[in-house]
């Protein structure tokens, strides 16, 4: 079968992989019906170094199963099934807190020897706790919305959550990435009537008004904080969705959150330091986020995605074969795409 492998920064391949093939009883095989480019798939292909050697890439799939292993229940060859960015058991005392992404018996795809979601099947380990089966056919039109599910949509989503955002919250989101329009998304789902959304590109800020934002802000650094604490009688928002990662960003999300509020960030921080200084301390500001457990989140938001209260879909704003993902990568790096929709 055919799948991407990154060799380098700026260096993707399309390549003959060999066929996956059942390893574990816990195992399933899944041919990849859609699969998608993800923004922090950009940090390797921006830094990676060159090596010689490929390494599959990709993390979000939704797919048809081919075949399971004998320890794998509930699901059949012929399912429909979405898989979230990390693989879990859905078993073991973090599962269960919610937090598969710290599963006992779980891992990342691409790593260690695990299928990546950019190519034509997956071995899916641990496929009765991964897999979420779709009660839709394979040329449903919400396909796009449902591979969402894998990855971004419950990312903009887990950063709402922890954030604590509801009807009553005020909600400024960073970045007017697919991540940061996820994030307005999922807070106007949680209630919040007022989303301010920072973002400098404005047909991306157009889809974040379509999904509630109520302010943009095109505006960066101190006059950004400047336009947001107009926009509040000078206090900033209860809640801030940082959803880039850079340390401008995070500096701006603590300008920005009103005294006593919470600071959430999902972007995958690219500095080591969180500059939470002595004045964030004496403004009792909160700081949370992380790695978001896509799998909690499914079964919640899957409802909402099937009967179209929601288009999560929407990101997707260029559909690219296999063959075509070099230029997907591209596209999405020179910010020509927003998130990039892959059909193998
Ligand atoms: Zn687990």
């Amino acid at each position: 079968m055919r799948a991407t492998l990154i060799y380098g920064a700026g260096d993707v391949r399309i390549e003959d992989v060999p066929d996956p093939v059942l390893r574990e009883p816990t195992d399933a095989l899944v041919r990849v019906v859609r699969s998608c480019i993800c923004g922090s798939d950009l940090w390797p292909y921006g830094s990676r170094p060159a090596t010689g050697a490929g390494d599959r890439i990709g993390h979000e799939f939704l797919g048809v199963v081919e075949e399971v292993g004998r320890d794998v229940s509930g699901l059949a060859a012929g399912d429909l099934v979405v898989a979230p960015f990390v693989w879990a058991d859905n078993t073991c005392d973090f599962c269960r807190e919610g937090l598969q992404t710290s599963c006992r018996h779980g891992g990342m795809w691409a790593r260690d020897g695990i299928d990546g979601g950019q190519g034509e099947a997956v071995r899916v380990p641990q496929a009765q706790g991964t897999l979420v089966k779709l009660p839709v056919a394979e040329d449903s039109a919400l396909l796009p919305s449902l591979l969402a599910l894998s990855d971004v949509f419950p990312t903009g989503h887990h950063c709402a959550v922890t954030a604590g955002v509801h009807p009553r919250t005020t909600v400024t989101v960073i970045g007017d990435g697919a991540v940061g329009l996820s994030a307005v998304l999922a807070a106007k789902r949680l209630g919040a009537e007022r989303i301010i959304l920072m973002g400098r590109h404005k047909d991306r800020t157009d889809l974040g008004r379509e999904f509630g934002a109520t302010d943009v802000v095109a505006e960066r650094g101190a006059e950004g904080v400047e336009r947001v604490r107009e926009l509040t009688g000078g206090d900033g928002t209860h809640t801030v969705l940082e959803c880039v990662g850079l340390k401008p960003a995070i500096e701006t999300a603590f300008a920005v959150v009103r005294d006593g509020g919470t600071v959430s960030r999902v972007g995958a921080p690219q500095y080591p330091d969180v500059p939470a200084d002595f004045g964030v301390f004496l403004r009792n500001i909160t700081l949370t986020g992380g790695v978001a457990p896509a799998r909690a989140y499914i079964d919640e938001l899957l409802p909402d995605v099937l009967e179209g209260r929601v288009e999560p879909g929407k990101v997707f704003d260029r559909t690219v074969t296999l063959d075509q993902v070099p230029d997907g990568y591209r596209a999405m790096a020179g910010r020509s795409a927003l998130k990039v929709l892959i059909r193998p």
